[in-house]
């Protein structure tokens, strides 16, 4: 049984490096991002409670992503484990979820904040059919337009470098007591993830005693 949590801040490629450790070691990738938009879209009772929290321009509470991944955890489902993502958020949380389920690791995607800005600020959304590009990586074909769809390609409205700078404060005063408790009680990979993804991923199989 191999339990984790992934952390790192947006850009980092964390959703990438998971999904490559969930697919070969067959744990569950438990991801609180995908489970709230998956509630989204397909109208659920959490899912109208999350809109709500959204159009009132909230963040979803604390309280709120514990309960959604103690339920998710209840499913059991993970005979070989589980890789969590989005969760803990607040040091409080970390430490019950330490002493629940025994974690046997914690990987921490490092990406300096001038990466991460250069990164956010490349991507562009498809106005029309919503495919993601990204002008550094997934360029289109012809400037500011969909290959798909032929739509305009447009920025994220919170996707400009005064928002982005006030998320990262956020992310940097909200993540540094979970990480500071994390290291003292538990194996803490920090791992550069301004490198290729396989690059990355052999680090943390690596710093993990993982097999290649
Ligand atoms: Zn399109």
């Amino acid at each position: 049984m191999r339990k984790y949590v992934i952390m790192g801040v947006q850009g980092s490629g964390k959703g990438t490096q998971a999904k490559l450790l969930a697919d070969d070691f067959d744990i569950v990738h438990i991801s609180v991002g995908d489970i709230l938009r998956w509630n989204v879209q397909h109208h659920t009772k959490l899912g109208a409670q999350v809109r709500r929290i959204m159009a009132a321009g909230e963040l979803v509470g604390d309280d709120l992503v514990e309960s959604v991944v103690q339920e998710r955890l209840n499913v059991h489902d993970w005979n070989y484990g589980f890789l969590v993502d989005g969760f803990p958020r607040n040091a409080r949380q970390a430490e019950f979820f330490l002493e629940s389920y025994d974690i046997d690791g914690v990987i921490l995607l490092e990406l300096a904040d001038e990466e991460v800005t250069r990164r956010v600020l490349a991507r562009r959304l498809c106005s029309q059919c919503g495919v993601d590009y990204n002008l550094l990586g997934h360029r289109p074909s012809t400037p500011d337009t969909c290959d798909v769809c032929g739509g305009k390609l447009v920025q994220r409205e919170d996707d400009n470098p005064e928002a982005l700078a006030s998320r990262l404060r956020d992310y940097h005063a909200k993540t540094k007591p979970i990480i500071e408790l994390f290291e003292r009680k538990e194996f803490v990979a920090t791992v550069d993830a301004n490198r290729p993804i396989g690059e990355v991923q052999r680090d943390i199989r690596d710093q993990l005693d993982l097999p290649a």
